[in-house]
């Protein structure tokens, strides 16, 4: 499976952030959108970083509760691991695993296209693997599944 199959299904909305807001208008709007991560973007298109709950966390252990004043560009992630439609999900799952992180942005052209997140791709996987199961139990018992 490709990535432009999880993202036809999905769509290609991205919430991204501009660099100079607030990691409290951060949480407010990961909170709102019910997600762990949103693409810095000083255009909405162009990838510049990527913050998710996990750097707020680092910062406020760090600095305690005066970063939240800060601009997310003080705790962004700006060598972003981008992927582009045509990577397959197996793929972005082991760079998700090796490099421990659970978004990774899609780009075309340098043009954000997407974003999967882990809970796609084990969404997607345990999908994958259902299929395979009940084909391989058809096969075994002969019966078509
Ligand atoms: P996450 O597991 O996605 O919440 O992110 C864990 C850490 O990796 C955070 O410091 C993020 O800023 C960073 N991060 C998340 N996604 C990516 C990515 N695609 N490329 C590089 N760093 C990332």
């Amino acid at each position: 499976m490709r990535i432009s199959d999880i993202l036809r299904v999905k769509g290609d909305q991205v919430v991204t952030v501009r660099p100079e807001v607030s990691i409290e208008r951060l949480l407010a709007v990961l909170a709102e959108h019910g997600i762990g991560a949103a693409v810095v973007s000083r255009d909405g298109s162009v990838v510049d970083g990527i913050v998710s709950e996990r750097d707020v966390v680092r910062a406020l252990a760090a600095r305690g509760a005066a970063v939240l004043t800060e601009p997310v560009s003080a705790i962004a992630t700006a060598q972003v691991r981008t992927v582009e439609p045509e990577a397959q999900l197996e793929d972005v799952e082991r760079l998700m695993t090796e490099r421990r992180f659970r978004h990774v942005p899609v780009v075309v052209d340098g043009v954000l296209r997407g974003v999967v997140s882990i809970g796609d791709v084990v969404k997607n996987r345990i999908g994958e693997l259902e299929d395979e199961r009940s084909n391989l139990a058809g096969y075994i018992t002969g019966e078509r599944v």
